[in-house]
């Protein structure tokens, strides 16, 4: 190591503070920092909507650093959206999950060989259903998959898709959280269709297009972008490549070890 390497280290060291930084300020409803809370865009009244929504959750989605299901669950009023958590379903512990799955007027969203089109389901007070509970899988696509394949009791669901996913511009520009945002705008636009009402749609994805027109005012391509999470404060210290290396016990001279700031306060180990 040379003596300019190490006055470098020595400059990191320096500037690593000796406790962890103070935690961000959150907000209560969203818990996100009250920076990026996009609670003010929450419709005043939550919305009463004639379905429910009925989210099976990967474990791992809800890690993820963007989700969209609180949007879901605090847009939508009381009662009308309910999240359980698991791989496979139902589980013991996923109360009152069964007796939905088995209901005659819950309808499962999967684009499986055998589902049909949403639209195609018989409207509300057409002398069919008053309601339905739409149940949607929430994860990476392999997740989804993983989740299908493991859950017996869902094949069993009348399956169906979504033929016109309309406008999906805000999935395409917060790439790559690919899985989350669609969660979201699959579920508001798949409502909006079953209740026959576009602002069902418009309502609930407000918090999603602030969170986006934010993204893009602060430069950031994904939501991930270390420029953006300094800025809005959600990434507070990062050490330099070459402190990284030596605390790993890597030669600060070699080049072949990952080519990334390593973050020592990130949002996973805070939790652990
Ligand atoms: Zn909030």
């Amino acid at each position: 190591m040379t003596a300019e390497d190490l006055q470098e280290v020595w400059g990191d060291l320096v500037g690593i503070p000796a406790d962890p930084p103070a935690m961000r300020e959150l907000c209560e409803k969203c818990r996100r920092p009250k920076a990026v809370c996009w609670c003010c865009h929450l419709p005043s009244t939550p919305l009463v909507t004639k379905c429910r929504v009925v989210i099976l959750q990967h474990p791992a989605e809800e890690k993820r650093c963007l989700r969209t299901v609180p949007m879901l669950s605090l847009g939508l009023a009381p009662g009308l959206c309910h999240v359980y958590k698991g791989k496979k379903f139902p589980l013991q512990r996923h109360k009152g999950l069964e007796e939905l799955m088995c209901a005659p007027n819950s309808v499962l969203l999967y684009p499986s060989p055998q589902s049909v089109d949403l639209s195609d389901l018989p409207r509300l007070d057409s002398g069919g259903y008053d309601s339905y509970n739409l149940f949607l899988l929430d994860g990476t696509w392999p997740q989804a998959k993983a989740i299908y394949h493991s859950s017996p009791l869902l094949h069993s669901m009348k399956e169906v898709k979504l033929l016109s996913t309309g406008n999906s511009e805000y999935v395409i520009r917060t790439q790559p959280t690919e899985g989350c945002l669609s969660t979201l705008e699959t579920a508001a636009l798949a409502l909006s269709i079953l209740e026959d009402r576009e602002d069902v749609r418009e309502i609930l994805l407000k918090p999603l297009k602030a969170l986006c027109d934010f993204q893009l005012d602060h430069g950031a391509v994904t939501h991930q972008s270390k420029e953006f999470l300094i800025k809005t404060k959600t990434y507070p210290k990062l050490i330099g490549k070459r402190l990284s290396r030596l605390l790993k016990g890597v030669d600060t001279n070699s080049d072949d070890s990952i080519e990334h700031d390593t973050c020592l306060y990130n949002e996973e180990t805070q939790k652990s």
